[in-house]
């Protein structure tokens, strides 16, 4: 059983519906099982400033999937909820997945870097992480106790739970 934890983040139709929608999504995923939610919170936007700002929350999910496979699943479920990939990078969206972290794996390959680069520099995935598993300790020895209480907030605040089960709108 290998240990994920995944960023979600939307700003587009309704985010909170979206991450609700998308952390139902996540936890009928195949030989997985979903074990915690963090808070969702209100974030600003990185990147360009001209966007609503963002809804984010971290799941931490069991599975016996690989991590490639992981990912297929992440990125059809944001298809599924309209995603439409564009070149400005860090633009609006309706749905980002990322997978932060894969036990205590080092990924590098085409398709996937693990732990998520931006992991240690985005205050929405920090304290969301922090949130959920206050021991939790980053492959290369970081706490995320530390890192989460250094890191500015930028505005980050709780908006509300997101206890599971689910309360599906
Ligand atoms: P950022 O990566 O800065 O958070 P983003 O999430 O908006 O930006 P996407 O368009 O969602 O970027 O993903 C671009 C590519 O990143 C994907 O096609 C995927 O293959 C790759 N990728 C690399 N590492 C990861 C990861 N840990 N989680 C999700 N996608 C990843
Ligand atoms: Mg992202
Ligand atoms: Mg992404």
């Amino acid at each position: 059983m290998n240990t994920v934890y995944i960023g979600l983040g939307s700003n587009l139709s309704d985010p909170e519906q979206q991450i609700k929608q998308a952390l139902h999504a996540i936890s009928a995923m195949p030989d997985s099982e979903l074990v915690k939610t963090s808070s969702l919170y209100f974030s600003r936007p990185m990147g360009p400033q001209d966007q609503p700002d963002y809804m984010n929350a971290v799941a931490k999910l069991h599975t016996q999937l690989t991590p490639l496979s992981v990912l297929d699943h992440l990125q059809a479920i944001e298809n599924k909820a309209g995603r439409i990939r564009k070149e400005n990078r860090w633009g609006a969206r309706v749905l980002d997945l990322d997978i932060l972290l894969y036990d205590q794996e080092l990924i590098e390959n085409e398709r996937l870097t693990v732990p998520h680069y931006g992991l240690k520099a985005r205050e929405f995935v920090l304290i969301p992480l922090a949130e959920i598993c206050d021991d939790l300790v980053l492959p290369d020895g970081d706490k995320i106790q530390t890192l989460a209480s250094n890191i500015p907030a930028n505005g980050l605040k709780i908006h509300s739970q997101l206890s599971y089960p689910l309360q599906m709108r």
